[in-house]
């Protein structure tokens, strides 16, 4: 295995970079080749920046290698719409990425931490903990992953969704580095409103967010409009209460001007009564909000079943009734146990 605690070429942002090829004697202009070589095509490794010479080329894989992860398997879903990759890092963790085809768009589905501390019961990841958190440069390329395996199609990515494992708002300065690096014109250019971050609520981590200048979109993870129920579900609630969550939303939603996704993921007889959908239309209070309703996806770690069309509908009634605009979202990667934030390490690093 190669050392693992050195610095790897996607943990670097494009000023950084620059500054060790000045230090280098190159210039700076070869920095943006390079970072235009590994973001806007994708590169594998110092071999495909052919315009830069051989002996920077030489020192850049020997002191800031471009680590690729290996692919150890790959599901595809029958319809092939979905598929799913097992990708090994560097100290021998794996991770798994999803790739979503929909008919005008490609989404890149991929996690913030190795597994999560939140413990939310009906989640996969939460039922197995934190291992680890990930870096910059370990979400960016689980992203770089995806894109290379589409350019060879003659396809691109379109979508980032952060809502594989882990809690991104607890892994804030990587994951936002991730972000930017991403987003960065001279490079990837990936577009920020196609870029969501999925968070189960940390409000002093919304906040945060509310005062970058980014134009991602964002997500929270509600399930439940209640404190008691919420703590059941979501036990981080028993440290942040629903009115700082729902400060915090409020704070961001004026700051940014951005409607915030509220993320349900509806359980049957648990939060997919009309009750909890009232709870949550007073909580609101003209908060501008999309709620997603989510199908609950089967975990081994807990019992809670999928809710029946019937409750569904009646749920959605409330919400109607009041027009708090919402969707069901379409249940994606079943087959394939790919529904985003069902992701789980199901195999022991080597
Ligand atoms: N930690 C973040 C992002 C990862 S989870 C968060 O909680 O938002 C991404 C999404 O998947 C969350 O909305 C989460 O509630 C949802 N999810 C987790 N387990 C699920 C399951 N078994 N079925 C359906 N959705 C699930
Ligand atoms: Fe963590 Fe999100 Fe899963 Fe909760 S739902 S345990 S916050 S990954």
């Amino acid at each position: 295995m190669t050392n693992t605690s050195s610095i790897r070429l996607y943990d670097l942002d494009l000023p950084v970079l620059e500054r060790l090829l000045v230090r280098w004697g190159a210039d700076r202009a070869s920095a943006r080749a390079v970072w235009r070589v590994i973001y806007r095509d994708a590169a594998v490794g110092v071999d495909q920046m052919t315009g830069l010479a051989p002996s920077l080329r030489s020192r850049l894989a020997a002191e800031v290698p471009l680590y690729v992860p290996t692919v150890l398997a790959r599901e595809e879903a029958p319809d092939g719409e979905t598929r799913k990759d097992l990708l090994e890092m560097e100290d021998g963790q794996r991770i798994e990425v999803v790739l979503l085809r929909y008919r005008d768009r490609r989404s890149a589905c991929v996690s913030t931490q190795l597994g999560c501390a939140c413990g939310c019961c009906f989640c996969a990841t939460g039922q197995s903990g934190l291992v680890r958190q990930l870096s910059s440069g370990e979400i960016v390329a689980q992203v770089l992953h995806l894109q290379r395996e589409l350019a060879a199609r003659g396809e691109r990515l379109s979508n980032l969704v952060l809502m594989g494992m882990g809690e991104p708002l607890l892994n804030y300065d990587e994951t936002i580095a991730a972000i930017r690096r991403l987003a960065d014109p001279r490079g990837m250019g990936f577009v920020q409103r196609r870029m969501t971050l999925s968070t189960v609520g940390i409000p002093p981590g919304i906040r945060r967010l509310a005062h970058e200048d980014l134009r991602i979109r964002l997500a929270v993870s509600l399930h439940a409009a209640t404190d008691d129920l919420r703590d059941e579900l979501v036990p981080i609630n028993r440290r942040h209460r629903l009115d700082e969550l729902f400060a915090a939303m409020r704070e961001y939603v004026v700051r940014t001007g951005q409607r915030i996704m509220l993320e349900w993921v509806l359980i049957d007889e648990v939060n997919d009564t009309p009750q909890e959908a009232q709870a949550l239309v007073d909580r609101l209070d003209g908060l501008a909000v999309h709620v997603n309703l989510i199908r609950l996806n089967q975990t081994q770690g807990y019992t809670g079943r999928a809710s029946d069309p019937a409750a569904i509908d009646a749920f959605s009634a409330v919400l109607d009734r009041v027009g708090v605009p919402h969707t069901l979202r379409q249940r994606r990667g079943g087959a394939i146990a790919a529904g985003c934030g069902q992701l789980r390490r199901r195999n022991s690093p080597r």
